[in-house]
C-alpha cells in the first residue's frame, strides 16, 4: 500500500489532511474538510487528483503527479467514468424535456393565444369593477381618519 499526505489551505484556519492511499487499483482518497466529514462534496481530493495544486501547503507539489499517475485503471477512474456517461445522459434528457416541452408548447399555441384575449377582456372587466371598490376604501379610510 501507498500513502500520499497533502496538507491543503481551504476556508478555515487550519489546512485541510488530504490523504490518498493505493493499495492495487483501488484507490482510497480522505480528507478532513466539513464537506468530506459530511459525506457531502469535496472539492480537495478531486482537484488533486486533476492535478491542480493550487492551495497545497504541505510542499509535495511533486506528489501531485504521482497521485495523479494512479488514476490510470484505478477504481476512481472507472467510477468518474461513469460520471461522465450519467452527465452526458442526463445531459440529453434535458435537451430531449426541452424539446418535447416546446413541441407541446407550439402544439398548444392557438388555445393559448384565445386564453391570453380573454384574459386581457377579463382583466379589463376587473378593472372596472374594482376601481369603485377601491375609491369606497379610500373613502371609508378617510372617514376613518377623521
Ligand atoms: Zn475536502
Amino acid at each position: 500500500m501507498e500513502r500520499i499526505e497533502f496538507r491543503v489551505q481551504g476556508s478555515a484556519a487550519e489546512p485541510y489532511v488530504v490523504v490518498f492511499e493505493r493499495t492495487g487499483d483501488n484507490i482510497d482518497a480522505r480528507c478532513t474538510c466539513p464537506g468530506s466529514r459530511m459525506a457531502k462534496r469535496c472539492k480537495h481530493r478531486l482537484s488533486i487528483l486533476y492535478a491542480c495544486t493550487d492551495g497545497i501547503v504541505s510542499g509535495n507539489l511533486d506528489d501531485v503527479g504521482r497521485v495523479c499517475s494512479w488514476m490510470a485503471g484505478s477504481d476512481v477512474e472507472a467510477a468518474l467514468a461513469r460520471v461522465d456517461s450519467a452527465e452526458a445522459a442526463w445531459k440529453a434528457a434535458k435537451g430531449a424535456l426541452k424539446s418535447a416541452q416546446d413541441a407541446e408548447r407550439a402544439a398548444k399555441g392557438g388555445t393559448a393565444d384565445r386564453k391570453d384575449s380573454a384574459g386581457v377582456r377579463n382583466g379589463t372587466l376587473s378593472q372596472f369593477h374594482g376601481v369603485p371598490r377601491r375609491l369606497i376604501m379610500a373613502r371609508r379610510m378617510r372617514l376613518a381618519d377623521r
